[in-house]
């Protein structure tokens, strides 16, 4: 594991995905290691040197340069670690995130963040400034047994710590949300109602959907995955699983579930009728 210290130039970048106006990564790299990650793109930038999951450069005067930039800039929405975990262990000690969140708060911001870390509880003072100008403020869970989450998820918290932080936010007035990003298929199906069941629990108030998409080189680690703990799975997976029949399948079981606890539901990907899965 590699942790370094760099200087940043910029905090907020332009973020191209729509209804987004810019991105802040207090990191670089990210220590959870999901091997579905593509973020893993960084790598590249490497040449090599480093694998995905083993390093993190920590933007020390990320905080600093965000105040000089805010006083240029139009208040907008800031999605927060687009290619990072901004709650990964390291924070606990270098606090960076909430330093950050501090600033944009104070300068009206808005912002949009997920993680997997229950230290996003560490900050809910913080949150709670953004009121309503807060978007899917929330945690990502990808299934509900620990064992499949840890052989996909390598070093990321476990997802009872991660129901429990939902759990905490929602109890302090958050309306929190569950990103199921990306849905594995033949892992993020079992026990889904159950799944559900732990949400409403948890007092979650909106689900977000994601497919499982293979880019920026992450097919042959979640292939290694899959070989290793799920060889019945393995076999022929992209062409018998990725495909728009499955998920217009589970499209519809997660919109049959969300009314049933009374979820509002955020759909990442596009209906098949819109888009063709590369096989
Ligand atoms: S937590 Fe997010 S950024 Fe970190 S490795 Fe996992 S998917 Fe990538």
């Amino acid at each position: 594991m590699i942790i370094r210290e760099v200087r940043c130039k910029r905090a907020l970048n332009p973020c191209k995905i729509k209804g987004f106006d810019y991105t802040l990564n207090p990191y670089i790299g990210c220590l959870h290691g999901c091997v579905y990650c593509y973020a893993r793109f960084m790598c590249f930038y490497r040449e090599g040197r480093e694998k995905w999951g083993e390093f993190v450069d920590v933007k020390i005067n990320i905080p600093d340069a965000l105040e000089e930039q805010v006083k240029h800039l139009k208040p907008g929405i800031v999605m927060i670690s687009s290619v990072t975990d901004a709650y990964q262990a390291v924070e606990k000690k270098y606090q960076i995130t909430r330093h950050c969140l501090e600033i944009l708060a104070e300068n009206n911001f808005q912002i949009a963040l997920l993680t997997k870390s229950p230290l996003i509880t560490r900050d809910i003072d913080i949150l709670k400034k953004f009121g309503n100008s807060i978007h899917q403020p929330g945690v990502t869970i990808t299934c509900l047994d620990e064992k499949d989450a840890r052989n996909f998820e390598p070093k990321a918290p476990s997802v009872k710590s991660r129901l429990k932080a939902l759990e905490k936010m929602s109890e302090s007035g958050i309306p929190t949300s569950v990103f199921i990003g990306p849905f594995i298929p033949g892992i993020s199906d079992k026990n889904l109602e159950e799944l559900f069941k732990h949400f409403r629990e948890a007092g979650v108030k909106t689900i977000l959907l994601d497919k499982l998409n293979l880019k920026c080189g992450n097919w042959p680690e979640i292939k290694k995955v899959l070989d290793k703990h799920y060889p019945e799975l393995a076999t022929d997976y992209r062409r018998k699983w990725l495909t728009n029949e499955y998920y217009e399948g589970i499209r519809s079981k997660v919109i049959t579930l969300c009314n049933r606890y009374e979820f509002s539901l955020n759909l990442i990907f596009r209906h098949p009728t819109q888009t063709k899965l590369k096989k």
